[in-house]
């Protein structure tokens, strides 16, 4: 084959479209069950919006993002990340004038120039919402269950939540000439990254997933001693509010989250044996951003995580799960005059806003092999005997039950139809 899909990047193909339908109807269900309305934004941004919103010294701008100069000589980039631009249509369109809190949610596809690799893609989708104007931590709490809910709902049970704080501007600058001046002592044994992060960014050697910089990892000093003391209520407070929505915590002093834009709450939801390599959902608060981006000093909170590792985890678990049972009806024929009844037959079920196609013209046993193959719930069969008696057959292929029925009867049939919802 001359052409591939680009790396890091796959197609969704008719059999696994299940699971798309199912988790991102789940997603927007659980999303809008807490108050979040959605919200979709361009594929595309201008690329200063991710260099101001992101930072440039994170990984993500420095060498993963897709950015190119349109036409007009326009730098764009693909966006990476779903905060920075719903943080940008916040403000572009007044949303800070409204009633606060803003609660919003999207399903969207990103693009990262990521090294391909198990379960990382170039161009990946992910689902996520925003809470702004609410600096008071039960919001912390309620995202939070916002995502832990969704990940039960659809059948992702085993999974564990890790909680920190790393501060605000006021008592962060504290805590990272700490750990900066903890880290120095170690500078011969650390990874070349740790020493690069180091000089440009000491919050994240706390992120290092190498296992020599692990022993240091363990011993630094705790950003939870160096709070102030409103981070240090908040802080107490998110813990008070997580209890009662039920949902186990677990403290974790190293978390950090990769983003530069987090301040005070980050979280992870992961299966627990596999915490930091199989992170399903991560999120935080970035109370900077807004105003960073030119708007006025505005609280934020939200979490992102990737479809694509949902699904994955979803297949892991082999989820049993039912979609909106659908009527398909496949008309095979046998002759000319059935043929013509079943194009007339199918046009007026599809005008009933149902699903109805006609079998391709061959014999009977390759059209019902059609229909296995696309998946018809229903095959009604007219041939010359069922066209002078007027009782076509009717045969149900999910339970193989098979009745006679005429024309008149096939319409009111489908009008009758339930979809039976199975989900839930
Ligand atoms: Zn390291
Ligand atoms: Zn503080």
């Amino acid at each position: 084959m001359e052409f591939q899909a680009p790396r890091g990047t796959s197609d969704v193909l008719p059999n696994d479209q299940k699971y798309w339908r199912y988790v991102e109807k789940t997603a927007s269900e659980v999303a809008e069950s807490f108050g979040y309305r959605r919200i979709d934004t361009p594929v595309f941004e201008d690329t200063n919006l991710f260099i101001r919103g992101i930072g440039d010294s994170t990984d993500i701008v420095e060498k993963e993002t897709y950015t190119f100069k349109d036409r007009g000589g326009d730098s764009l980039t693909l966006r990476p990340e779903g905060t920075a631009s719903v943080c940008r249509a916040y403000l572009q369109h007044g949303m800070h004038n409204m009633p606060q809190p803003v609660r919003l949610f999207y399903l969207c596809p990103n693009f990262r120039y990521e090294r391909p690799q198990a379960g990382r893609f170039r161009a990946f989708h992910q689902f996520g919402i925003e809470a702004f104007g609410e600096s008071d931590p039960y919001i912390d709490a309620e995202v939070i269950e916002v995502s832990w809910s969704f990940l039960k709902k659809v059948g992702i049970d085993d999974i564990s939540l890790s909680i920190n704080s790393i501060g605000d501007s006021d008592c962060r600058p504290k805590y990272i000439s700490a750990l900066t001046n903890y880290y120095q002592n170690y500078s011969e044994s650390l990874c070349p990254d740790c020493l690069r992060r180091l000089e440009i960014n000491p919050l994240r050697l706390l992120d290092c997933k190498i296992e020599s910089c692990q022993p240091v990892i363990e011993s630094a000093p705790k950003g939870v001693q160096y709070l102030c003391s409103p981070c240090e209520s908040h802080w107490a407070q998110l813990q008070d509010y997580l209890s009662n929505t039920g949902i186990a915590f677990e403290i974790d002093n190293t978390l950090v989250r990769g983003l530069d834009y987090y301040s005070r709450t980050v979280y992870e939801i992961s299966p627990p044996t596999q915490k930091r390599t199989n992170v399903i959902a991560g999120g935080g608060r970035y109370d900077g951003l807004l105003e960073q981006l030119g708007g006025p000093p505005t609280p934020g909170i939200g979490f992102g995580m990737g479809i694509e590792r949902v699904i994955e985890n979803i297949k892991r678990l082999s989820v049993n799960f039912e979609i909106d049972s659908t009527l398909t009806i496949m008309f095979a024929h046998i002759g000319e005059k059935a043929k013509k009844e079943t194009i007339r037959l199918s046009s007026q079920i599809r005008q009933l806003g149902k699903e109805a196609f006609v079998g391709p013209s061959r014999g009977l046993r390759s059209q019902m092999r059609y229909a296995s193959h696309m998946n018809a719930s229903h095959v009604i069969i007219i041939g010359d005997d069922e066209l002078s008696t007027g009782l076509y057959t009717l045969r149900n292929l999910n339970n193989g039950d098979q009745t006679e029925i005429t024309a008149d009867g096939i319409i009111n049939f489908v009008k009758e139809y339930d979809t039976g919802r199975k989900v839930d």
